[in-house]
């Protein structure tokens, strides 16, 4: 499950039960939390009695579920252990894995759904940018460490500057400095004052004045909150702009008097990684074709910085995030391929064999939906012609006290309240939510218009954490969330393509951001903005006349160039105010006024 999207999500969801887990600073740093979410949930207790069974039924269903349970342990145990090393997507643990679900689809005489029928699909995740090996920096000969003493800022030229300079001089050909201190404290008032947008003016303007390069550092207690950003999508300064940190200055002694002599060359590398969806298929012939989909990936050995532990360096087997959702869909192909195997009789239609059915294990989900967005974009089968989606992301976590079954994505289909409440596999108490937009790959079907199920059971203290492993699965409890989806399909058997409905989200505010505006932007665009993948009904970016697609590149006087800057920006505005809203929408530029 995508941690930074989730936390919109937690805050709606289970506003009780994890707030005292889910504070991080890493939640603080990253912000990204603009994900509108839920409606209201409806609680059924729909543990009504389970259907009386003949004695020869209720064995052949205990023969049943004790097969999917030690399948499960098999799959689980195997995607949740050491030598997949957390399966971190575009790493060694994810090409195992791969390996492992191709393996294992193919023992399952499921074949291929991919183009090359090979069950594999390539894509790229571009991580932005990173000062490469050939950044360095020398005062007065003395080498600094990149990242720890200093950095450059990624919207900084790239390029070699040499020469004296003077802390308080600002002489025409040569590095100038500035020091963050007086505008950080006459700003201190001002929420409208953003550091780095600051800091770009002055870069602007020392170019302007004949400066060859821009050395910043502040000196000032307040935090300039300056990092690294490798997504950052600014326009190119004119010059090298490189910052110091605190403990650089410290160690160099530079002060007003100071007339150090600088060598620095910045470059900067992007970083790319190459990922992979398993895409497997059963292919009855049918008009239309039900997807099943769980995320294979997880955090490695948390690298990416989406990890709540904060120890030494360690393993995220992800049990239950997301090898339980993985190991359910190939559990749910194998049952499905059985069912479907049964030829019809005149008392029972041929269930199963209405729809054809793909089976997807995405990667790159940790990371911003990567897989599941890619599928979207280059699907294997005509979206047109997809019936429904269901997602499954951490099932493995079922408490036998509340027994408490998250569904989400109920109102993307008027059918989708008959088809769940007519599954006779029970003893669940639903948490029912609406929204076809969620913290998982779901999201990426639902923004297509194609209806969408969520499963899901819930957070927990273990999540986005190495201690999510094996031994706190409830292995019973997946068997019979994997029976009662396999209800939910069969219910939805012969009803033909289901219809699709747009849910009613709304933003509920959040600690994050004082106000939204009601977008849910595209974690995976790259250009320069953030692109709206969806634009919310009934909030202020809809008003306003922003439409899916639309580039948003300027808010009030603040550039929009990456998410941060975004977010940034946002939270400079208060409920009730309004601003001027740039937007590219093709090649056109629009400028709407919206209303917080
Ligand atoms: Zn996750």
């Amino acid at each position: 499950m995508h941690f930074a999207i989730v936390i919109k999500y937690i805050i709606s969801t289970c506003a009780t039960l994890c707030t005292a887990i889910f504070v991080p600073k890493i939640v603080r740093k990253l912000k990204h939390s603009l994900i509108a979410l839920p409606v209201a949930f409806i609680f059924l207790n729909a543990s009504n009695p389970i259907h009386a069974q003949s004695g020869r039924k209720k064995k052949d269903q205990q023969k049943g579920d004790g097969i999917i349970t030690a399948n499960l342990q098999r799959y689980i145990g195997l995607l949740a252990s050491d030598s997949l090393e957390g399966r971190r997507a575009g790493t060694a643990g994810e090409d195992k894995t791969i390996n492992y679900l191709k393996t294992a689809y193919a023992q399952l005489s499921i074949p291929p759904g991919d183009e090359d029928k090979n069950y594999i699909q390539v894509f790229e995740i571009d991580e932005g940018k990173l000062p490469s090996s050939s950044t360095y920096l020398k005062i007065n000969e003395e080498a600094l460490q990149k990242n720890e003493d200093y950095f450059p800022l990624p919207w900084s030229k790239e390029g070699t500057v040499k020469g004296a300079s003077s802390v308080a001089l600002q002489e025409t050909g040569s590095p100038w400095w500035y020091d963050m201190k007086d505008a950080l404290e006459s700003n201190a008032n001002d929420p409208h004052f953003i550091a780095e947008d600051h800091l770009k003016d002055i870069a602007k303007d020392a170019a302007a004045k004949g400066a060859t390069a821009l050395m910043v550092f502040n000196s000032a207690k307040k935090s300039d909150s300056i990092s690294f950003n490798g997504k950052d999508r600014s326009t190119v300064s004119a010059i090298p702009v490189i910052y110091f940190t605190k403990k650089a200055i410290r160690k160099l002694g530079i002060s007003s008097v100071s007339s150090p002599y600088i060598e620095t060359a910045v470059a900067f590398t992007s970083k790319k990684r190459t990922a992979h969806n398993v895409i497997a298929s059963i292919d009855n012939g049918a008009p239309q074709t039900i997807i099943i989909g769980a995320h294979f990936d997880h955090l490695g050995y948390g690298e990416d910085d989406n990890s709540f532990y904060k120890g030494d360096s360690a393993i995220h087997n992800g049990a239950d995030d997301n090898a339980s959702g993985t190991a359910a869909t190939l559990e749910l192909a194998r049952l499905i391929k059985e069912k479907s195997a049964v030829p019809s009789t005149k008392k029972k239609h041929n269930n199963f064999r209405s729809n054809n059915y793909l089976f997807i294990n995405f990667s790159g989900e940790e990371l911003g939906l990567y897989g599941s967005k890619y599928f979207t974009e280059h699907p294997t089968v005509d979206l047109s012609k997809v019936n429904y989606m269901i997602n499954i992301d951490m099932i493995g976590r079922l408490s036998d006290s509340s027994k408490l079954l998250t569904i989400g994505g109920a109102g993307t289909s008027p059918l989708w309240s008959d088809i769940l409440q007519t599954a006779t596999v029970t003893d669940f108490n639903f948490k029912i939510d609406s929204s076809g937009a969620g913290p998982s790959d779901h999201t990426s079907f639902y923004s297509k218009g194609i209806p969408v199920l969520f499963f899901f059971t819930g957070l927990h203290a273990d999540y986005h954490r190495p201690t999510d492993d094996v031994s706190k699965i409830n292995y019973a409890g997946e068997t019979r969330i994997i029976n009662y989806i396999l209800q939910v399909i069969e219910n939805s058997d012969g009803k033909g393509k289901l219809a699709f409905t747009k849910t009613r989200e709304h933003s509920t505010g959040g600690e994050r951001l004082k106000v939204t505006i009601g977008i849910m932007p595209d974690y995976t665009f790259s250009g320069q903005g953030v692109r709206a993948d969806a634009v919310i009904d009934g909030r202020p970016a809809q008003k306003a006349g922003l439409q899916a697609g639309d580039v948003i590149t300027q808010l009030g006087s603040h550039s929009v160039t990456d998410l941060e800057s975004y977010i940034r920006a946002i939270n400079t505005f208060e409920k009730g105010q309004s601003t001027t809203v740039t937007v590219k929408r093709g090649n056109e530029q629009k400028e709407l006024q919206v209303t917080f």
